[in-house]
C-alpha cells in the first residue's frame, strides 16, 4: 500500500492518482526529450583521413570496413587517395569515435564540421 505524497491518502498498489487530492502517485515522469538538445546536434561532422603509414594500410582498411561500411576496394581507394573524407553527416560522438578508432589504428584522421 502506497501512500500519497500530498495528502497522506492511502492508495491502492496500481492507482496512479490519489483519489482524495488527484496528485500523481509515484517518481516524476521523465521529461520529455527537450526540442533544444535535438536542435543542438544539427551540427553535424566528418571524419578526414589524412594520412596511413604504408605499414599500417591493412589494419586501417579492417577499421574502415568494420566502422565505416564500406568494402575492401572502396578502403582501398580511400587510403591511396589521401586526404579523403571517410564518412560524413556523423554526430560528434559517431565522428570522434571514428576519428578515433582511424587513429589507433595508425592513422591519422579528425573530425571536422
Ligand atoms: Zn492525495
Amino acid at each position: 500500500m502506497a501512500y500519497c505524497g500530498k495528502c497522506g491518502n492511502q492508495i491502492p498498489d496500481g492507482d496512479l492518482f490519489c483519489s482524495k487530492c488527484g496528485a500523481k502517485i509515484g517518481g516524476s515522469a521523465a521529461a520529455p526529450a527537450s526540442a533544444l538538445a535535438v536542435a543542438n546536434q544539427d551540427n553535424r561532422y566528418s571524419v578526414i583521413l589524412t594520412s596511413v603509414p604504408d605499414d599500417k594500410k591493412g589494419g586501417v582498411i579492417q577499421v574502415l570496413r568494420m566502422e565505416a561500411r564500406c568494402g575492401v576496394t572502396e578502403a582501398k581507394n580511400m587510403i591511396n587517395t589521401v586526404p579523403c573524407t571517410v564518412k560524413s553527416n556523423l554526430s560528434k560522438n559517431s565522428a570522434d569515435a571514428l576519428a578515433a578508432n582511424l587513429t589507433a589504428a595508425g592513422a591519422d584522421a579528425s573530425s571536422t564540421t
